[in-house]
């Protein structure tokens, strides 16, 4: 019997794309072998990339003037990537840093260029959104954090840049709303937690940034070395490409990133609800926030939290303790975590309090 999986990733996939993956594992149709063992060079492989692609481009409606690369390393080598693409010369960047994630990233950046912290809410132990943003209007771009993982702080939009482009770490949220793409030069992220397996990394990222790319990196993390090859350079992760695009055409199926939208808004308004009703609960972050992909709350006693976690893993429901930094509990709960599960632990949420509070 599956679980339900609440691991902040690797995560659920949907059960759909698993089947299918099932069902192709011996031989990818109509190439007479499996998707691992078929060349990244063939004919075959090629169609499987450019469905990744258009799958991506179609859901995000990214124009023209956006590249998608297929890249491995995970979002932890964008944190060095971008910035070494994007700041050699002594260029400059803005910093927006809401959690962990965002910490990490500017540190990387600050080997490679003037990268500055814009705002940081780590003084609320990164449970909260800046109230004011100190940008520099010369920067090349504005790095923020779409969903701290850890934390559980998701911005409900953009941040404004006044024209500046956006650079967003958008791992624990891509491919789960509607985002305006216009504001955006690059966006990475590891596709473990909504999007494929991990071993992937999606970066999309438009034509005039790439123009003004450093020319003389190691060709593996030379931006324009991966668009002239296509994502393939090297040997990419040819199944988790393959994975993306079906995952690709199950949100498509689910009624595109709006479709996404309507379902993780309603099953994180179940949660926060169930965590709202009592005292017994308490959320992390604040309430115009909240994260609808990571929901973080505390109990009254780290023995109740530990005694949950024991008892939720006993009926199913596994992968609930929350980042050490923070405490307390996580619940992932990403495009495919299915809405039955946030149902079920709700049940288990009200019930444990009854016994125990
Ligand atoms: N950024 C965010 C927001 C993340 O959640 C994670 C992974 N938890 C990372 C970056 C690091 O990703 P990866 O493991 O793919 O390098």
């Amino acid at each position: 019997m599956r679980n339900y999986n609440f691991s902040a990733g690797p995560a659920a996939l949907p059960v759909p794309v698993l089947e299918q993956v099932a069902r192709e594992m011996l031989e990818l149709p109509g190439a007479g072998a499996s998707i691992m063992e078929i060349s990244h060079r063939s004919k075959k492989f090629e169609e499987v990339i450019a469905h990744a692609e258009n799958g991506i481009r179609s859901l995000l409606g990214l124009p023209e003037e956006f590249h998608v690369l297929f890249l491995q390393g995970g979002a932890s080598l964008q944190f060095a990537m971008a910035p070494m693409n994007m700041l050699a010369g002594s260029k400059k960047a803005d910093y927006i840093i809401t959690g962990a994630w965002g910490q990490k990233a500017i540190k990387d950046a600050q080997k490679y260029g003037a990268a500055r912290v814009a705002a940081t809410t780590k003084e609320s132990n990164f449970s909260r959104l800046p109230e004011s943003l100190d940008l520099d209007s010369g920067a090349e771009f504005v790095h923020f954090t779409s969903n701290e993982t850890i934390q559980g702080v998701q911005w409900p939009q953009e941040p404004q840049t006044n024209g500046v482009p956006l650079i967003c770490d958008a791992s624990s949220d891509i491919l789960s709303r509607p985002i305006d793409v216009a504001k955006y030069g690059l966006i990475y992220a590891g596709a473990q937690k909504n999007i494929g397996p991990s071993g992937v990394t999606v970066v999309i990222l438009r034509d005039d940034l790439l123009q003004k790319c450093a020319s003389d990196l190691p060709p593996m993390l030379d931006y324009r070395v991966q668009v002239d090859n296509k994502s393939l350079y090297n040997t990419p992760n040819t199944f988790g490409v393959y994975v993306i695009g079906l995952v690709c055409d199950y949100l498509q199926s689910q009624g595109g990133l709006a479709g996404m939208q309507a379902r993780n808004e309603e099953k994180a308004r179940l949660l926060y609800d169930a965590i709202d009703s009592t005292d017994f609960y308490t959320g992390h972050a604040a309430s115009n926030c909240r994260s609808r992909m990571n929901v973080t709350w505390r109990l009254p006693s780290e023995e109740l939290e530990k005694r949950f976690i024991e008892e939720a893993k006993a009926q199913g429901m596994v992968e609930l303790k929350g980042h050490r930094s923070v405490g307390g509990l996580r619940a992932s709960i990403y495009n495919a975590f299915p809405r039955e599960g946030v149902v079920a632990l709700v049940e288990f949420m009200k019930e444990f309090e009854r016994k125990t509070g």
